[in-house]
């Protein structure tokens, strides 16, 4: 068994402009965290571009075309916070190809486990808009990649502290799919209720501002991590976003590295219970730096087990 790090250099050349928190900065904090001695002899990948026809599985030709429009402005806006520049098409084809990648791994030897170090983020982007710092939605073409080489049962755990819409758009009505997720309550997107429930296949638990530990876990224990077991993944994709560290900027969560540690351990488990094994984790949220390096790192060794 080992963990495979999936990144590419094109993923610090998406310029997100000045003073925005989705900075180059935080791929350098965790690949640096990464660089440590104890993960030495994990195995890294250059990522490869997703095909579009791969991407279109997820998202329609009009976003696709507006984020791959060789034509359009350099820079330049696609809402409020989400912003292109000259290399942001070919990073977002990077990031959902490096999805991708780690999910052929997985299917064709089980030990092959992965983190994605990626940027832009995915878990905002829905069918058909760009939002929230995401382009194309990595973590989705990932589970639908799986869906078209055979799976039929795909679960997608995201504990990112923002609510992922667009996951939860995308596979709203596919009950091959299960999408969970914690999150702070009435933060940015201001989804993820816990009535909404897809077609059944849907579970979020909301937590107010200032939960800590111990709601957190309890969240997991009590509801979301039995659901999954109930559905018995095939394989387990994780949208891995660090903004619920109680050091981010935008969130008030207040986790611990140890929190991450503790979560990632139990959803290897429900890998190894249901699905031989197969997880692949990405990178979503996260914007202080120090609570990037300490929970990046502590997550890879709990998926490596060491
Ligand atoms: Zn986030």
């Amino acid at each position: 068994m080992t963990v495979t790090i999936y990144t590419h250099p094109r993923f610090h050349q998406h310029d997100t402009g000045p003073g925005h928190p989705e900075s180059p900065a935080r791929l350098t904090a965790v690949m640096e965290a990464l660089a440590a001695p104890r993960f030495v002899l994990l195995p890294r990948r250059e990522a490869v571009h997703a095909l579009r026809s791969q991407i279109a599985r997820v998202h329609t030709r009009a976003l696709i075309d507006t984020v791959l429009d060789p034509y359009a402005p350099e820079w330049r806006p696609l809402d409020p916070d989400t912003w292109m520049s000259p290399h942001s098409a070919e990073a977002a084809l990077l990031a959902a190809g490096a999805v991708v990648g780690a999910v052929d791994a997985a299917l064709d030897d089980p030990r092959e486990r992965a983190f994605c170090a990626v940027r832009p983020p995915g878990h905002h982007a829905t069918p058909d808009a760009a939002m929230g710092f995401c382009l194309f939605n990595n973590v989705a073409v990932g589970a639908a990649h799986a869906l078209a080489r055979g799976l039929d049962r795909v679960a997608i755990v995201d504990f990112d502290v923002h609510h992922g819409n667009g996951t939860q758009d995308i596979f709203w009505s596919d009950p091959r799919v299960m999408y969970a997720s914690s999150h702070q309550d009435a933060l940015y997107p201001g989804t993820g209720l816990r009535d909404e429930t897809g077609a059944g296949n849907i579970a979020n638990a909301p937590l107010v501002a200032g939960s800590g530990s111990a709601a957190f876990r309890a969240a997991w224990e009590i509801r979301l991590l039995p659901a999954l077991d109930a559905f018995e993944p095939q394989l387990v994709l994780v949208s891995a976003g660090f903004d619920a560290h109680r050091l981010d900027p935008l969130a008030d969560l207040n986790l611990d590295a140890e929190d991450y540690a503790w979560l990632t351990a139990r959803l290897v488990a429900l890998a190894e219970r249901h699905a031989e094994g197969r997880i692949v984790s990405s990178l979503e949220g996260g914007y202080s730096l120090q609570a990037l390096r300490e929970s990046s790192a502590v997550h890879v060794a709990a998926l490596a087990g060491i």
